[in-house]
């Protein structure tokens, strides 16, 4: 005779199970003066991302006669994303530590999708601007933008202005926490705020780490909560790197029609 035992399972406000992904969606070409761009939706978190091709490379990669091109990010939070209106985050010409932490990571998770080699004397510009914060806002952001990037060289490639994809791989961001000693996937804003961890978590479409930033908010965590927060990390991945699949493909379908009618 089996016996079941019921567990029970934090009630989350969105009613949301503890491994499900908010609502994703990404509309590309919101911005038409970018190379790409693709307004990204998890939940109620909104972040434009937009993806710039420049035919220059920063001065320094002259100065030291660098190979290649390079991607830099942006990232801001527009002071009507917040519930209550948010300061610029550059005031006096400086950026705050946040965001400039956060373009840090969105710049290294990005350029660690595209081999740098291959992509000419060019600079990529990535601008990730919040339209409505919610919690993940980072995680979001990697997540649109290499979207974004994957779509724009795509288009020099149909240009002819790249004779190879320099694609190497898809990345995708998503956030993961402890919040009364329960893993969640994908924490919105009141589950993020009370949280006693906090992960963001970025992640190749084969599987593997980009980057891993995970703190306890004056707690300490266990082996096996890191353990049930990356199981449940990956299983939204998998979900996550799917849906940005099939964007980049249906984005790609017009300009393959066009060949297809030319044969
Ligand atoms: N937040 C805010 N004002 C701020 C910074 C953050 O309202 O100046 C909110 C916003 O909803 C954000 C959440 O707090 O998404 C979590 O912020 P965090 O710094 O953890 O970054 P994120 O989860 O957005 O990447």
């Amino acid at each position: 005779m089996t016996a079941s035992v019921m567990i029970p399972r934090m009630e989350r406000q969105d009613k949301r199970l503890v491994d499900q992904l908010r609502p994703i969606s990404f509309e590309t070409g919101i911005a038409p003066n970018a190379t790409a761009s693709v307004l990204v939706t998890f939940g109620r978190t909104k972040v434009i991302c937009a993806v710039t091709i420049e035919e220059d490379v920063p001065r320094w990669m002259k100065v030291q006669r660098v190979e290649g091109g390079w991607l830099t990010a942006e990232y801001s939070m527009l002071p009507y994303s917040t519930l209550d209106r948010k300061r610029r985050d550059i005031t006096a010409g400086k950026l705050d530590g946040r965001s400039s932490e956060i373009q840090r990571l969105i710049g290294r998770s990005l350029r660690a999708a595209v081999d740098l080699g291959k992509i000419g004397q060019r600079t990529i510009w990535v601008d990730c601007d919040v339209l409505q914060a919610d919690g993940g806002t980072r995680t979001a952001s990697i997540t649109g933008a290499s979207v974004a990037l994957a779509i724009a060289v795509n288009k020099l490639v149909a240009e002819g202005k790249l004779a190879e994809s320099p694609m190497k791989r898809l990345v995708s961001a998503v956030s993961v926490g402890i919040l009364e000693g329960e893993a969640l996937l994908d924490l919105c804003y009141v589950e993020d705020k009370d949280a006693e961890v906090d992960m963001n978590l970025v992640m190749t479409d084969q599987g593997e780490f980009v980057e891993v930033q995970g703190s306890g908010e004056e707690a300490v965590f266990t082996a096996d909560q890191m353990n049930r927060m990356l199981e449940l990390g990956r299983k939204g991945l998998e979900e996550i790197a799917e849906l940005q699949r099939q964007v980049i493909a249906e984005e790609d379908r017009p300009s393959a029609g066009a060949l297809e009618g030319l044969s």
